[in-house]
Order: structure tokens, then sequence, then C-alpha cells
């Protein structure tokens, strides 16, 4: 004997009870089998909801019974011979009009109980099983429907009844004895009481009829059929790359099962395993596909992964009894768990830290209420005597459980599974791990669900790529560039450094848009054309709300607006990339809030652009100072605009003209004044002193500028006017430079812990001497490099180098 379990989805509609027809078919040729069916597909939560409809003396249940009779009329129609119909309609008429009668005393006693549930919903299975073999007999099959309900005995816990093995195996056993055909279909999740009242073995409790009859038969093989293709390495509705997982250990499955894995009921495994009986999951709308196989024939310790599976229970909460008085007095435990029992409150994991002081245990948010209740009660006493404080409660929580049994043998485990989960800020509220190494659980915020099982899925089963999701928040001239070199450079990335990164969010001043999965660089533009209205902070609020794993905000903006949401990005562990240097360059107490939330929550901060684009400046500061060395001096000419501008006044033009052909030619700032005040300048030699370790201030930079006092006032257009104005004394700066010899260059010079900035007559033989285009050089002295200085030198301004620095510093922050 075999028997086949297909659930919800695999008898959802006349078409799939077809496809069930074949399989059943072509099993029942080699053996007898039992065919163990659900209800059609959301029919039990369809029946709950409409006694609830009717317990609120709302009377649109009436209509909610209509839509599920008019359901299974269709299916009767479509799946039985013309001959049989009128039989088969009457016979689900009546069975809808017991269902309405039971509805409408529920509706006039405004009372739905457990009892009266479990005979509500057992019709969805009856209906079921009753139409699939009327169908399978129509097809000249040696089929017989077998009253599951009657046979299984049940006490009468209604809703989760537990049942009673040695009556239950003897009632079928015998029946078997007494009938002898190919194809039994018997309802699942239907039992009855000794006294003979419906009662139900909880919800997909259908596994478990299954799995007490291949017991009770000593059946060859269980199968479950289902809708996908096996048990996976996750829940494929959270993690995309899920697989099937080809075998697995009964305790392994029960694991898995037990935390949330819903493709199993939890109480499945233990009749089968008991008895050795090899259980299959499989895929009823791709039978060819292998499934998984549950036995204990493959505990291989040897075989490649340390973990089969990942899965998760959403709806728990802890309830965590502290105490002084717990301290060293026995039975405390035991009098917790015990009433907890005498609830029927379901422990789903327990934790205890050594010190005894406290007993943390998750369960159910629906038990939450009675445990409460129960537990003040059998701690009355302690509590008014202060040994004990009143039970604590935390809910809207999640368990995630790594399970394996290969854990056991491998160390590591735990340090991965934590460092996933810390790097991207998810916080653990509580831990356990059994004795027995196969699984080890933690519990999360709800929200952080989806996030937490896609991380762990990839450190432990794809260690293949790594999904890095990219928030970019300006689309101006360095912004697409370097959306550009993302998508341009992605191949690479996946292929060498087994990195993916997505577009997953974009903004610019007016409008943002978001994909989970990466936007296509096709649709790119459009989507952000036609998406939402944005600012700063709507955009960021969405980055957290979303909560994906390894997420970057990239700030390709130079607004003053858009800093203020690093700080909370960064505590929600998103590393920020920005190429815009105002935080870096505000105030000390803010920058360094910046470095030290990026520290504690184990995420970047990074802005290599902020000084010379895309030339390794601060890079080379931090791994200098990392690797012990110190910087004593600092010398610079750190400003492309400044630079155009002095290598192109030679007398020939005016200074106006050549600043606006530095404007024109994309060199400056909007207001060029941000650049020839030295405000620019300034701001990065702040960047790298800090860099180097000096805490320094905007406003103890010291600044000669060049420029005078009536060139800041009015708009940009006023400030041309005013240059034209003082050609003259720009051309004194000229000459006076010309007539030693020398050129004029902006220089930044850090020496002795201070920092000033300012222009200066360069002679030939200086380093500084031989910049041109859009050049930047740095010049350090530190401890190693005292007598020969370190130079960077290079192009250091342009969208593209920076769009590659910035490009370069996503890739270091993941
Ligand atoms: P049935 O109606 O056949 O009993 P269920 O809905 O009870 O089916 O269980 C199958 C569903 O379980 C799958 O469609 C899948 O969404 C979900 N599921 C959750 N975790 C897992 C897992 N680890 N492996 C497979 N399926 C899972
Ligand atoms: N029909 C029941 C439920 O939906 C039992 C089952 O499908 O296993 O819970
Ligand atoms: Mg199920």
């Amino acid at each position: 004997m075999k028997v086949l379990k297909f659930g919800g989805s695999s008898v959802a509609s006349a078409e799939n009870i077809l496809l069930v027809e074949n399989i059943v078919k072509k099993t029942s040729e080699e053996a007898p089998v039992t065919v163990v069916v659900s209800a059609f597909s959301g029919v039990t939560d369809a029946l709950i909801r409409a006694a609830l409809t009717a317990s609120q003396k709302d009377e649109c249940y009436r209509e909610c019974i209509t839509e599920l009779e008019n359901r299974h009329l269709a299916v009767v129609k479509e799946l039985l011979p013309i001959t049989e119909q009128s039989h088969w309609l009457s016979f689900v008429k009546k069975h809808f009009n017991d269902i309405e009668d039971l509805c409408n005393g529920i509706f006039v006693l405004g009372e739905f109980t457990g009892k009266i549930r479990d005979r509500l919903t057992a019709y969805g299975e009856f209906l079921s099983s009753r139409i699939i073999a009327a169908r399978m007999k129509s097809a000249s099959l040696d089929v017989v429907w077998m009253d599951a309900g009657a046979l299984v005995i049940t006490d009468s816990n209604f809703t989760h009844a537990k049942v009673d093995v040695e009556k239950t195996f003897a009632n079928i056993q015998h029946y078997f004895e007494e009938n002898a055909h190919q194809i039994f279909i018997a309802p699942g999740f239907v039992a009855r009481d000794s006294e003979g009242h419906r009662t139900t073995l909880g919800r997909g409790g259908s596994d478990f009829t299954a799995s007490i009859i291949a017991a009770a038969a000593m059946a060859q093989e269980l199968q479950i059929w289902t809708d996908v293709s096996g048990m996976m390495t996750a829940d494929p509705r959270l993690v995309t790359n899920a697989k099937p997982i080809a075998h697995v250990s009964y305790q392994e499955a029960m694991e898995l099962s037990h935390f949330g894995a819903k493709v199993l009921y939890p109480p499945t495994i233990q009749p089968v395993r008991a008895r050795n009986i090899d259980l299959y999951i499989k895929n009823t709308f791709r039978p060819e596909d292998p499934g998984t196989l549950v036995s204990t024939r493959f505990n291989d310790e040897n075989s490649g992964n340390v973990a089969v599976g990942i899965s998760n229970m959403n709806k728990v909460a802890l309830l965590t009894l502290e105490g002084s008085g717990m301290v060293g007095i026995p039975g405390v435990s035991a009098k917790l768990f015990q009433c907890l029992s005498n609830e029927k409150v379901n422990v789903i994991l327990i934790t205890q830290s050594s010190s005894e002081h406290s007993i943390t245990v998750a369960i159910g948010e629906e038990d939450v209420e009675r445990a409460e209740k129960a537990i003040s009660g059998t701690f009355e006493d302690d509590i008014r005597l202060q040994r004990i404080d009143p039970v604590k409660f935390e809910t809207s929580l999640s368990i995630i459980a790594l399970v394996g049994e290969n854990m056991r043998s491998r160390s590591g485990v735990s340090s991965k599974l934590f460092g996933a989960l810390g790097n991207n800020g998810i916080n653990v509220r509580a831990i356990a791990q059994g004795s027995s190494e196969k699984n080890i659980s933690v519990v999360i915020a709800e929200n952080d669900t989806r996030k937490a099982v896609n991380v762990l899925h990839e450190e432990f089963f794809e260690s293949e790529i790594k999904q890095v999701h990219l928030y970019i928040c300006g689309v101006g001239n360095v912004g697409s560039k370097l959306i550009q070199q993302i998508y341009s450079q992605n191949p690479y990335l996946r292929e060498n450094l087994l990195t993916n990164l997505r577009i997953a969010g974009v903004s610019n001043s007016r409008k943002m848009c978001f994909n989970d999965k990466g936007f296509k660089e096709t649709e790119l533009m459009n989507s952000l054309e036609e998406g939402e209205s944005s600012s700063p902070e709507t955009f960021a609020e969405e980055i957290v709300r979303r909560n994906l794993r390894n997420s970057v905000f990239v700030d390709v903006t130079a607004s003053a607006d858009v800093v203020p949401v690093y700080e909370k990005l960064l505590k929600k562990s998103v590393s920020v990339v920005a190429c815009n240097k105002i935080a870096a360059a505000s105030d000390y107490e803010s920058y360094q809030k910046l470095k030290s939330a990026s520290k504690n929550h184990s995420c970047n901060f990074f802005f290599e652009t902020n000084v010379g684009a895309g030339l390794p400046i601060i890079g080379t500061i931090n791994d200098l100072i990392r690797s012990g060395d110190r910087i004593t001096s600092i010398k610079a000419v750190l400003s492309g605009t400044l630079n155009f501008v002095f290598n192109n006044y030679d007398g020939s033009r005016t200074f106006a003209e050549v600043v606006r052909q530095a404007q024109d030619e994309g060199y400056t700032e909007p207001d060029p004044r941000l650049d020839l005040a030295g405000t620019d300048v300034a701001r990065k030699i702040l960047i790298l002193a800090r860099e180097a370790g000096y805490q320094l201030e905007f406003d103890e930079i010291a600044n000669q500028s060049f420029l005078p006092e009536e060139c800041m006032k009015g708009s940009v257009e006023e400030f041309y006017k005013t240059l034209e104005k003082y050609e003259d004394h720009f051309r004194k700066l000229l000459d006076e430079a010309s007539a030693g010899g020398k050129i004029l260059k902006y220089v930044a010079a850090f020496n002795n812990g201070k920092a000033s900035v300012g222009l200066q007559h360069i002679a030939e033989d200086s380093d500084l001497y031989h910049l041109y285009g859009k050049d930047n050089i740095v010049i350090f002295k530190t401890l190693r490099y005292s007598e020969q200085p370190l130079v960077v030198k290079g192009a250091g301004a342009g969208a593209e180098v920076t769009a590659s620095g910035v490009f370069a510093d996503i890739v270091r922050s993941v």
C-alpha cells in the first residue's frame, strides 16, 4: 500500500483534480493506494470566515456560503458524466443546506465554539473526498470512499484534537482487513472523539491523517503532494532562490516544519518515522520533479551543506519570567510549564540564562492572553512578595530557525549566522540552540523576517551571489554616469566578486521610484518620471520600510537637504556612500556621530570622492592610519576649478571670462564663488585632517581669500559683473607671481594640527608646479614618509571619475 495525500491547491479545481487522478491511477497500477485529500483550496478558511461573520450578526455569511456552494457545484458539473450529475448536485446542495443551518444557528446564538467549528470545517474535506471518489469511480477505477473521520479517534480538544493512536490504528487495520479495493479515497483533517462528536486535527492536519493511515497500514511509503517541488531550503514565498532539498532526515524535516515550513504539518513525521516509512514531498503540477525524500537513509555527515534549510514562523510572542526569587529555587520552571500546559499554550522555544535569573519562552501571539492570566494566577504569591516580577510579554516577533544535522560537526556556524544578521542591522531578541545542535533558532522583530531569511539563505545556501540593494539619490551629472557604470560593470562584478548590484530605488529632487528586484536599465528613467513625489526624508523612510539586506544609500547630490537622513539610515545598518561633502565637512560632532553610527551598526560611511574625485586619497590616509603611521603634514592642490582658472588666466582674457568658461565647461559648483572663495578647498582639507585623526572645525581653517569682499554679494550674474570691475586686482595677483617666474596655485596645507587655504606663488621646482587640466595633487608627510613624501596625483574632477570613485566606494561598502 502507498498513501498519497493531496493538499488544497492540488484539488483546487476540476482541472487540478484530473491531474490528481492521473497520478493516482498510475501509482495504483503497482500497488493499492489510499488517497487522503484536503478540502478544495481556501474552503476551510472560507467556512471559518462565514461562521465568524454570522457570529457577528452579519448576514453576509449567506453570500459566502452560496459562493462556496457554487464552486462545488461547478466542479461536479465539470467532472462527472451527465448521468451522475443530478445525484451529486443534490448531494452537494443538501450538505450546503446543513452548512447554512449551522451558520444560521451561529447567527442566532452569536456564538462560534470550537466544537461547532469542527462540525463546520469538516464539510470541506467531506465534500472534496466524496466528489473526487465519485469522479474516479466514474472513470472506472476500483475506488471506494473511506470514512476516515469515523476511523480516526481523538480526545475532545476541538480544533486541535489529539489522536488516540491505539484505537485509531486498530480501526484502520480492521478497515483494511474488511475492505479490498485498489483505491481508497479518504478525507484528511477530520476525526471524532470517543462520544462520536466531530473533531479536527488542527490546521494543515490532512498531512497527519495521511501519516497515521500510512503507519497503521504499514504502507510502503507516504507521498505528500502539494504545489511546490519538495521541501525547500526556505519558504519560497520569501526567498526567490529557495531550492528543493533532495533528502532530509526525519529529524530535520521535523525541525523545519516545527519552526514554520508550512509544507509539512509538524506532527506528520512521527507516525511514519516510528515505522521507518519513507516520506516523499512531491509537486502535483510537476510530477516529474524528484521532490524531497524524508527518511533515515541519508544521515550523511559528510554531505556538503552544514544546514539543510531555514524556516520562519511569524506572530510569535516572548514571555519572560524573572526575579531574584528564582535563583536556586527548584520548581519554578516546572510550575511555569505546568501552568502553560494546563492552558494548552504551546511552547515553541525556551531559553534560560545560566544565572537562572530569568526564563524566556516563545509562544504564539494568540496564546498571550491565556498565558498571562495563567502565569499571574500561578505565581500570584511570588509576585506579591516580589520574588518574581510580573510576567513580561513582547509581541510582533518571529522565529527564524537554521536546521541541519551537520551543524553538530562543524564549527563557526553560529558566528556566520549572527555575523550575517548583525551586518544587516537585524537585532536578535532571543536565541535557542537545541543540545542536539540540529537547529539554531533566533527570535527577531517580525518586520525583519523577509530580510533575515534572505540574508541567511544567501549566507548558507547561495555562496554564489550576494545581492546588493542600491538607493541612488540624485540623477544629475555624476548620478547618471554612475548608473551607466553600474549597468555596464555588473556582469563583471557578478562573475568576479560574486556580487550583484540591484538599483532598488532612485530619487531626484521631485520624484522617487522603487523596485526590490532591481530596475532594468531600460525602465529606470521612465519609472522615475512616473514615480511618487519625493523628499530625502520620504526616500529614506521608504528604504527603511523596505528593509532589504545589503542596502546602500548613495548620495550623488551636493545638497544639504539630503545629509540629515544619513544618520537614520546608518542606524538601520544601511551603508551610506556620498560624493556630497557637506556631511563630512559639517561640525566635528556631526561627522563623528555618523562615523560612530556606522561602526555601531556594522555598516559603512564612505566618501572617498569628497576629495580629489576618484583619486585614492582618503583610502590612502585610512590605510596609513590603520597600519600605525601618523600623518604630520599635508600639502595639496585640490580644486579642479581653481586650477583651471589659474592655468588659463594668462592676461589675454579677463578673469571673469575665464571663470565663466570654467562654469560653462562644468568645472564649478552652480555658484562658482564656493570654489573661488576657497570654501570647497577648505572643506576638503578639513576632511583630510579629520580622517588623519585630527579634531578640526571648519572655522579654524585660515582662509586668505583672494576675492574682494564685494564679490560675495548678490546673485551669480551680479558676481560676474563685480569680477569685471576688479579685473585690475586679479591682474595684479598674476603679475606679482610672474615677476618672480612663478605661477599662481590655490594651495591647501595642513601642518602641526593647523590648516590653511590660499593663493600661493609656486616655483618651477615645486611638486605643485606641473599640474594640468583637472589635476589634483596631495603630498603627505608621515612618520614613515618623512624624507620623501607620499604623493597622490591625477585627474581630480569630472563626472566620469567621480562616478567611478563612488562606484568603488559602493563595492567596498558591501
Ligand atoms: P497543501 O495545501 O498542499 O497542504 P500548504 O499550503 O499547506 O500546501 O503547503 C505548501 C506551501 O508551503 C508552499 O506553497 C509554500 O508556499 C509553503 N512553504 C513554506 N515553507 C516552505 C518550505 N521550506 N518548503 C516548501 N514550501 C514551503
Ligand atoms: N483543510 C484543512 C486546512 O485548511 C486541513 C488541510 O488542508 O490539511 O487547514
Ligand atoms: Mg498543508
